[in-house]
């Protein structure tokens, strides 16, 4: 066998590693998938909740910084710590989550896209092309101030000018008996930055774009996303009508409606909390977690890819007892395509988007042969008679791989 020229990728990814099952299945995937193939500057990270540890978590704000300066990054699954985790690990303090950090660092929006395979039916019949969420991650119910109302009384809220004025009061409720009250909010800034990350995403994916929210209910607070929304389309309506993209405002619920109907095949803006239920529905609509893939876009374009699952503990502790495991690695691997193929179109190195799109292939097509991980043989259509164990399937994708690459 001769020796394999490696495709050189011009300018580096940021690495980062992680914890777990997601762990074991990074690895392989490198070492079969990704380094035979490519020549590449890989910058490493260890996100890895030992390493976050023992740097009082600068790891996570370094790998932060390093895609900032560099553009794209890949990134494992990582434990977010929890009581138990802090316990479990011994950790110094219970480190807040990774991906919070890296998206504040980013400023970024995430957006999340199932990856469609013809014998991976959807549950929806219609669904035929993917949905993709963007979710607003700023705000709402997740910055609030909120509280459970003991006694009768009276709720405002009071709005205190900087540098004095009048204030403005507003009654919420007088009540007569228990009850719950919240205050929340968001900034313009932020809307507009998330809505231009969809627009810039839409436009990335050739894909319209929709956005729901309930503006005939909350006429002020849902009616000024509708509004800046409606602004940033109308300055990008050139950009968008070049590329055939439309744009839809709708209200949630008619979206939601339309959403089941169609084919698929839209970015789906969301408010917070609606992204945080709908991205749920619809990763489970198309099937298996191991077939969610996310990527955080920032205003200014730089990229971050991952899967969209967590650590997938209950295989970890399977694997640590010697038991075979089933785990599916189809997301972690079009989180390296993802950011092959952005690598690739901003160095303008059109080869290196052509091995991702190769590999790509490799996995669908591993999958409609027939050769899946456990999570999918539940539900393929036609029925498949037994299911590869984690290191099998990666190897059924390495070696089309090589046959398609020679
Ligand atoms: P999880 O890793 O998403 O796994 C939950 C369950 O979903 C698994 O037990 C498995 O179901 C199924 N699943 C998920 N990914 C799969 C895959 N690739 N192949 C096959 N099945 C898959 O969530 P978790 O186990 O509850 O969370 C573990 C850790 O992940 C937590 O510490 C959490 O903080 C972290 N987390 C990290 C991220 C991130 O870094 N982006 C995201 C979410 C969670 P079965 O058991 O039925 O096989
Ligand atoms: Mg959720």
């Amino acid at each position: 066998m001769g020796v394999r020229v490696k495709i050189k990728v011009k300018n580096p990814v940021v690495e980062m590693d992680g914890d777990e099952m997601a762990k074991i299945i990074w690895h392989l995937i490198k070492g079969k998938l990704i380094e035979p193939f490519l020549d590449m500057d890989i910058r490493y990270y260890d996100l890895g909740i030992k390493h976050r540890d023992e740097t009082d978590d600068n790891a996570t704000v370094e790998a932060a910084n390093a895609i900032k300066e560099i553009g794209i990054g890949v990134k494992c699954a990582t434990i977010t710590p929890n009581a138990a985790r802090v316990r479990e690990y011994n950790l110094k303090q219970q480190w807040k989550s990774p991906n919070g950090t890296i998206r504040s660092i980013l400023d970024g929006t995430v957006f999340r896209k199932p990856i469609v395979i013809k014998n991976i039916p959807p549950a929806v019949r219609t669904w035929k092309k993917p949905i993709i969420i963007g979710r607003h991650a700023y705000g709402d119910i997740y910055k609030c101030a909120e509280f459970v109302v003991d006694t009768p009384g009276r709720v405002e809220l009071v709005f205190t000018p900087e540098g004095g004025g009048e204030r403005a009061i507003l009654e919420i409720h007088d009540f007569n008996g228990r009850g719950v009250a919240m205050g929340m909010y968001n900034t313009e800034k932020s809307i507009r930055s998330f809505a231009k990350a969809c627009i810039n995403y839409a436009l990335s994916e050739k894909v319209d774009l929709w956005f729901g929210a309930k503006d005939t209910i909350s006429k002020q607070y849902h009616g000024f996303f509708r509004d800046i929304f409606a602004e940033e389309t109308e300055k990008a309506n050139e950009r968008l009508k070049d590329s055939c993209i439309q744009y839809r405002y709708l209200l949630i619920d008619d979206a939601v409606a339309q959403v089941m109907k169609s084919e698929g095949g839209m970015l789906w803006a969301c408010m917070n909390y609606d992204g945080d239920v709908m991205s749920d529905m619809v990763a489970t609509g198309f099937g298996s977690l191991g077939l969610m893939t996310s990527v955080l876009v920032s205003p200014d374009g730089k990229y971050e890819f991952e899967a969209a699952h967590g650590t997938v503990v209950r295989h970890y502790c399977e694997h640590l007892k010697g038991n075979p495991t089933s785990t599916n690695s189809i997301a972690s691997i079009f989180a390296w395509t993802g950011a092959l193929a952005k690598r690739g179109e901003l160095d303008g190195t059109p080869d290196v988007g052509t091995f991702a799109r190769t590999l790509e292939t490799c996995v669908i097509e591993t999958v409609e042969g027939g050769v899946m991980t456990k999570d999918l043989m539940l539900i393929a259509e036609p029925k498949v008679e037994k299911y590869a164990l984690t290191e099998e399937f990666i190897d059924a994708v390495a070696e089309k791989l090589r046959k398609m690459i020679g």
